[in-house]
């Protein structure tokens, strides 16, 4: 789409805050002796990958997370160098690609560690293999029944060099909860059965939530994703920023009388005469349908509440008696800091978690600018 043309609504990113908040968690990690691998999963959470990556790699993180094999080579084909770790794919993903570029392979099945061997031994080069045990998500990861059967078979493989073992927490943004305590234990079994095999094994167990309360779970490595983006998924008074400002503009008022409704459904009817903006980006482009009537923006340096349906294009501002300037900057949701609307916010309101109100900005139509 052409970017002068669809800058209707656009989401800003502050590298800069992306670079202070990886600078914050990985100073928590290495005061445990760990490294942080910044988690970009996703087109970096909805705010870039490639950008993000990198500004990760300037405030320290020396490993990047993705989820596919895929995301992995789009990073290295930008030219990002750092250790990389890639878990989840389809059982017909072909490996050897990831394997020649240098990419950390997850496995969690006896499957997916021959798969990865067998295009090892077809490159010819060896495969850097993480092993993944479930303690407790049961999601991937491999069953702790079957995994000293998966450490063995590790071992003997020829063609691969088991750099680590892995697992995911269930609970972690609820520090206390007993999950965390009890996935740990299963973790420090799984390690002394990979040692037991005779591996040697980095370990890493800690997302955004542990690497902020868990210190004791730090291990050699942390994988923070969220907490990168500045949304802190444990309320803690870290200073983290928020990367992520979703803005548009007025671009059009209009004065209505008292009585008249405001858009599909006519769900909304002014009390008294009052001023209508319009701003350029509906459901189509992030606004999630159901803020309907529960949603305001920041334009004009206060809120304004949001009236009537979202549509697939358009929101429409009740401002009252005030008439802002066609062009005039609306935030419909940002850092918050001066009382604006947070993505936390329409989280909350909708009943979802902010992870998916950001990641969901991935979209055509709306134009990303970096700050
Ligand atoms: N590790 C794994 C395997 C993940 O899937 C994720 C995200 O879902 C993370 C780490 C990062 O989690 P968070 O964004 O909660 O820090």
């Amino acid at each position: 789409m052409n970017a002068d043309l669809h800058r209707r609504a656009e989401v800003l990113i502050d590298l800069d805050a992306i670079r202070h908040n990886i600078a914050l968690l990985a100073e928590r990690a290495a005061a445990s002796g760990a490294a942080t691998m910044a988690v970009v999963k996703a087109d970096g959470y909805g705010h870039g990958a490639v950008p993000v990556a990198r500004a990760a790699v300037d405030g320290g993180a020396t490993w990047l997370g993705t989820c596919s094999l895929a995301e992995a080579l789009d990073l290295r084909a930008a030219g990002v160098t750092v250790r990389l770790l890639s878990w989840l794919d389809s059982d017909d993903v072909d490996f050897a690609p990831g394997i020649e570029q240098g990419v950390d392979l997850a496995a969690s099945s006896m499957g997916e560690l021959s798969r990865i061997a067998a295009a090892a031994s077809r490159t010819g080069a060896r495969a850097r293999v993480h092993l993944k045990i479930d303690t407790g998500l049961n999601r991937n990861g491999c069953p702790p029944e079957s995994w000293p059967q998966l450490v063995k078979a590790a071992a003997a493989e020829s063609d691969v060099d088991v750099v680590a073992i892995w697992s995911h927490l269930a609970c972690a943004d609820e520090p206390g909860h007993p999950s965390i305590d009890l996935q740990a234990a299963r973790f420090d079994t799984a390690y002394s059965q990979a040692r037991e095999a005779g591996l040697n094994p980095l370990r890493h167990l800690a997302n955004s939530a542990a690497t902020l309360t868990r210190p004791d779970l730090h291990f050699d490595l942390v994988r923070p994703g969220i907490a990168g983006y500045g949304l802190n998924p444990v309320s803690t008074d870290d200073d983290l920023r928020p990367a992520m400002t979703f803005r548009s503009t007025v671009v059009l008022t209009k004065r209505i009388a008292a009585g008249e409704s405001v858009s599909y459904g006519h769900t909304w009817t002014a009390s008294r005469d009052t001023t209508l903006a319009l701003v350029p980006a509906g459901y189509a482009d992030g606004v999630p349908r159901t803020l309907s009537g529960r949603m305001s923006v920041w334009l004009g340096g206060m809120r304004r509440p949001v009236v009537g349906r979202v549509c697939m294009d358009q929101i429409v501002v009740d401002c009252g008696d005030d008439e802002p300037p066609v062009g005039a900057d609306v935030v419909l949701f940002g850092a918050g800091a001066e009382g604006g609307p947070t993505a936390r916010e329409w989280a909350d309101t909708i009943g979802t978690i902010d992870y998916e109100i950001v990641t969901g900005m991935y979209r055509p139509r709306v134009h990303r600018r970096y700050l």
